[in-house]
């Protein structure tokens, strides 16, 4: 357990909202303490989403690109500069109904927290759901991706598919008929759930195909994505399909668990934000895709862990 006074800030998260959180709380001499969590899974691992991506093509300053895991470790240097104290551990319980706020790492059943501190900044992020499909893992980031923004581009002329009926799979396949040959909406009803003005667009643009009550059975390439095999879940019929892009927009799920009955959330499970990065408590700031499900961009993410860490700062200020 760590001994001493609480620190001013913890930042629990280490994606590109939390480490420019990082940046400015360093800066403004509140000697931030970073938990970034683990590499235990691919899916849950510290610089968030970005080290699941290859190139990065639209984040402002680098205009011959840069590969998201580079980003991300450059963003980390510039926060361990101004003296950042980062480590490599996932937060497994908060109390946040008393000040100093308490945070465990490792047995959440020991009565005494690991650290406490004055202020707190949430960037935990959110996990795009994914298919649980075989080589869907292995093929990410070569041909398979869950952000059409960042790697459309990538797929010039070419066939793609994606999955999901929802908003989020109109948004993706629209936005790939910029450049792909022909995008193939895979949904497992017949009816889609996105909005009636997506699907509305949807159906007239005549570079979308759609197959209903399918999913993606089976992906097809060793090192990158070759085509996928269709399975209609009311025939049983398979039918393969040569694709080298597959978008999963299948919904994401904001990292909100150890928050749960302590900060307001949506009913989908984002922590509700206002005046830019407060809570529902005092003290407590959010940034980044666990608050915001409508930009979920690097760049967005970033803006709003600069605003997490001003905010944190006054609110610091005004405390004394
Ligand atoms: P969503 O509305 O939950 O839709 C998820 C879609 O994926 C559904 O069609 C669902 O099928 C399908 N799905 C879920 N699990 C699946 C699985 N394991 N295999 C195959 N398909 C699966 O998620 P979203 O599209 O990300 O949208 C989330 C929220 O953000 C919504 O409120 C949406 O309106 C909003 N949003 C708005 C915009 C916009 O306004 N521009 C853009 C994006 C998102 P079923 O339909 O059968 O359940």
């Amino acid at each position: 357990m760590e001994q001493g006074n609480p620190r001013k800030v913890i930042i629990i998260g280490s994606g590109p909202a939390g480490l420019t959180a990082a940046v400015y709380t360093a800066r403004a001499s509140l000697e931030p303490l970073m938990i970034e969590g683990e590499p235990s899974s691919t899916s849950d691992q510290p610089g968030g989403q970005l080290m699941l991506t290859t190139e990065v093509e639209n984040f402002p300053g680098f205009p011959d690109g840069i590969m998201g895991p580079e980003l991300m470790e450059r963003m980390r240097a510039q926060a361990e500069r101004f003296g950042t104290e980062i480590i490599t551990e996932k937060v497994s319980r908060v109390e946040l109904g008393q000040r100093p706020f308490q945070v465990w790492i490792g047995d959440p059943t020991t009565p005494e927290p690991t650290h406490t501190a004055e202020s707190i900044i949430i960037a935990t992020g959110a996990k795009s759901l994914m298919l649980g499909i075989e080589g869907e893992s292995r093929l990410l980031g070569h041909g398979v991706s869950t952000c059409a923004t960042c790697d459309g581009f990538f797929f010039r002329d070419q066939h793609i598919v994606v999955v999901g009926g929802g908003d989020s799979a109109a948004e993706e396949a629209l936005f790939l008929t910029k450049f792909a040959t022909t995008v193939t909406v895979v949904h497992r009803r017949e009816e889609l759930r996105a909005s009636k003005i997506m699907q509305d667009r949807l159906f007239n643009n005549e570079k979308v195909r759609f197959a209903w009550n399918s999913t993606v059975d089976q992906l097809v390439g060793t090192d990158r994505l070759e085509g996928v095999r269709l399975r209609n879940l009311q025939t049983d019929e398979v039918t393969d399909l040569d694709a080298t892009g597959l978008f999963v927009a299948i919904g994401h799920r904001p990292s909100t668990d150890l928050f749960t009955g302590q900060l307001d959330l949506e009913d989908s499970g984002y922590l509700i934000t206002h005046d830019g990065s407060l809570t529902s408590v005092d003290g407590v700031f959010a940034c980044g895709d666990v608050q915001d499900h409508t930009y979920r961009q690097a760049i967005t993410a970033a803006g709003s862990g600069c605003m997490a860490a001003i905010d944190a700062e006054r609110w610091l200020e005004s405390q004394h």
